[in-house]
């Protein structure tokens, strides 16, 4: 091998020993990065999370809703199709009796834990109601504390955007 190798053993010159020449190239390699991120702001591959935000596609699934009929009651008929189909386990259905005669059943609690979900969309494509559907864009969940990442029906029913119960 013919380049000079500074590796164990290699002997440096006094000048690559102080590192000066490459502090001084990594220096202006970072300065020139600034000057030209602060001319071109908008070329930037970041944006100014969160007053700036990227529009998602239609397809990206957010925040389960659940639906509501005309009279403002869920159309879930707590079938369980989606519970059964949920790979983290994550939707707890308890099922009571419709006051309408010709709708067998509904929810009479409907939580989802959404630190356990995954966001696969296999709960919405499961349901033959159309009764959950995770359109609501929303992804940014924060909380300070586990148990506000833990949605009951009410929630659902009124999503609200803040990100918490
Ligand atoms: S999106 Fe997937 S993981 Fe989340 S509740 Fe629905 S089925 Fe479960
Ligand atoms: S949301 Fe749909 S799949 Fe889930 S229990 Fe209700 S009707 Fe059944």
């Amino acid at each position: 091998m013919n380049g000079k190798v500074h590796g164990y053993g290699g002997k440096m010159t006094l000048g690559e020993r102080l590192y000066l020449g490459e502090i001084f190239r990594g220096l202006g390699i970072t300065i020139r990065h600034v000057i030209r991120n602060l001319l071109h702001t908008g070329d930037l591959p970041t944006v100014q999370y969160p007053e700036e935000r990227r529009a998602y596609s239609e397809r990206f699934r957010g925040r389960h809703r659940l639906m509501k009929r005309e009279d403002g009651t869920p159309r879930c008929v707590a079938c369980m199709m989606c519970s059964t189909a949920c790979p983290a386990d994550c939707i707890h259905i308890v099922a009571e009796e419709h006051p309408d005669p010709a709708i067998e059943k509904a929810p009479a609690s409907f939580e989802i834990d959404l630190l356990r979900c995954v966001y696969c969309g296999l709960c919405e494509e499961a349901c033959p109601c159309d009764a959950i559907r995770m359109d609501t864009g929303i992804y940014d969940l924060a909380a300070d504390s586990r148990e506000k990442f833990w949605v009951d029906k009410d929630f659902l029913l009124n999503n609200t955007t803040d990100g918490t119960r």
